[in-house]
């Protein structure tokens, strides 16, 4: 049977379980019906004992679906689908469901299972490389799978007039951020490979910034953070438009939540508040000492990280300053026990001599609270989400992030599917269905937004009258759900500002 071969082999659940709600969906795809079997020259054989000869190691397969590339991001060719044949089977694999969209591709062998894969973000893995393509049915099935498992589009939203009216009638709505609302300031997405900080970072010999933030180099050594981290200090006293607009979704009391993973503290500085704030990778806002956990605001470090010095907490240098007649100063040294403490003890307890390094009592280092690597992610995160958030949110709004990180790319699969999720960002993202795209510089699309919602958007930023358009990126597409807005030229004959007419929400 050739549908239910393709997909009747993986009897597992897709390998990346996405906790949709309804993954029962994922269910029809292996229960595709047999039809007309060798027609498509696939074996007429179905279920567990079915042809060792393609029987791959499980972990393989899941590491060629971990290793998802976006379908945008693909460069056309015979075993390789464009961004727009892509979007295609994508579309069609939710209209039609698992059984007809696999008898429509690879039951008449209209396309082979290799090529189908990068319309599912699967790189055609390397040990598959000379097989026959019956050998990729198990990778394809497990990627459609995964597809149905994923939120699809709510086709009543389509358009940028539809976002605004969400957004005015919507009254608790996530907002969901990344480096792109920041970078309009200079900030640079120090995850990106094109910034200033990366290059330095190779230039000092660091292939990778996880070296620098990572948990277990910054105490070993953390000169190495402190003489990098000058050029990723926040600016305190500036946010964009875009971060105004997350405040005044909160001053028309319809901000739920701001889940941001942007480090620079610019959500406050911007006035939203911390009850509304969920900083996912940390923030510069406080930093803690390594030793005795004394907290200090992030700035209190900012000199020291410009002079390239390591900051030293202050509590500890009081403690140790402190003289304690007749007692043991206590053992002070980033390291808990072990080999020091031994020798430690050995010596006389309150001596200052410069004997060693053992016996000089040092004091903790100041870490930023930004999430290292090795670090736990906040509770909050995951606590938020799941026992509040998710229940009240009726409108979800996602700005300049690819959501390629987890675990902020895990949470529109989380959030229930009848709930719109709008995304706003420069360039388009194929892993994830939208309902609708408005992609564009984020400070003029929210801005654009809020003309059309009636609001007044106010940020020394955003220029008096500015006119936009609104073009469709894919008018091939039939039912247009993304969308370029630009700052139009300006002509000076324009007699109105603005571009459409305010939406009337009547
Ligand atoms: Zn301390």
């Amino acid at each position: 049977m050739a549908t239910g071969e393709v997909l009747s082999q993986p009897t597992q659940p897709p390998a990346i379980d996405r906790s949709a709600p309804d993954n029962a969906l994922s269910s029809e795809v292996h229960a595709t019906d047999a039809s007309d079997d060798q027609s498509a020259g696939m074996p007429a054989d179905s279920d567990e004992s079915d042809d060792e000869l393609f029987e791959v190691d499980r972990s393989l397969v899941d590491e060629a679906l971990m290793d998802e590339v976006d379908p945008e991001d693909l460069v056309p060719g015979p075993d390789t689908c464009s961004p727009q044949e892509a979007r295609a089977y994508r579309a069609r694999l939710n209209e039609v469901g698992g059984s007809v969209f696999v008898y429509e591709t690879i039951t008449t062998c209209t396309i082979t299972a290799k090529k189908l894969c990068t319309a599912f973000g699967v790189k055609p893995p390397f040990w598959l490389e000379d097989q026959p393509d019956k050998a990729y049915y198990q990778v394809l099935g497990l990627a459609i799978g995964r597809a149905l498992a994923r939120r699809s589009r709510l086709p009543a939203y389509r358009t940028i007039e539809d976002a605004a009216r969400l957004i005015k009638n919507s009254k608790n709505i996530m907002v969901i951020t990344g480096a792109g609302i920041s970078t309009s300031l200079g900030i640079p997405d120090f995850r990106s490979k094109n910034t200033g900080f990366y290059s330095r970072l190779r230039e000092m010999g660091y292939d990778d910034p996880e070296q620098v933030f990572d948990i277990a180099n910054f105490d070993e050594d953390p000169t190495i953070f402190y003489s990098l981290a000058g050029d990723i200090i926040p600016d305190l006293h500036n946010w964009t438009p875009t971060h105004q607009f997350i405040r005044l979704l909160q001053d028309k009391g319809k901000l739920l939540t701001n889940y941001t993973q942007n480090i620079d503290n610019l959500e406050s500085h911007a006035g939203i508040s911390r009850a509304k704030l969920v900083q996912c990778h940390g923030s510069w806002a406080t930093a803690t000492c390594r030793k005795c956990g004394y907290k200090i605001p992030g700035e209190d470090i900012f000199d020291k990280i410009k002079q390239q010095q390591v900051a030293e907490c202050p509590e500890c240098v009081r403690q140790l300053a402190v003289p304690r007649p007749g007692m043991k100063r206590k053992r002070s040294s980033n390291e808990t026990a072990g080999a020091k403490g031994k020798k430690r003890r050995q010596s006389d307890s309150d001596d200052d001599d410069d004997d060693g390094q053992y016996d000089i009592p040092q004091p903790g280092v100041m870490k930023p609270d930004i999430t290292f690597f090795g670090e736990p992610l906040p509770n909050i995160f995951f606590d938020r989400l799941r026992d509040h958030d998710k229940h009240r949110v009726d409108l979800v709004i996602i700005i300049g992030t690819s959501m390629k990180v987890a675990p902020v790319s895990e949470i529109p699969h989380i959030i229930k599917r009848r709930v719109p999720q709008i995304y706003i960002s420069r360039d388009p993202i194929g892993h994830i269905e939208f309902d609708i795209n408005l992609l564009g510089d984020c400070d003029v699309v929210v801005a654009e937004l809020c003309r059309l919602a009636g609001w007044d958007l106010k940020h020394k930023m955003l220029p008096e009258g500015q006119k936009i358009n609104v073009e469709a990126v894919y008018p091939e597409e039939a039912a247009q759900h993304t969308w370029r807005v630009s700052c139009a030229p300006t002509t000076g004959n324009s007699s109105a500002p603005g571009g459409t007419a305010v939406v009337d929400f009547a």
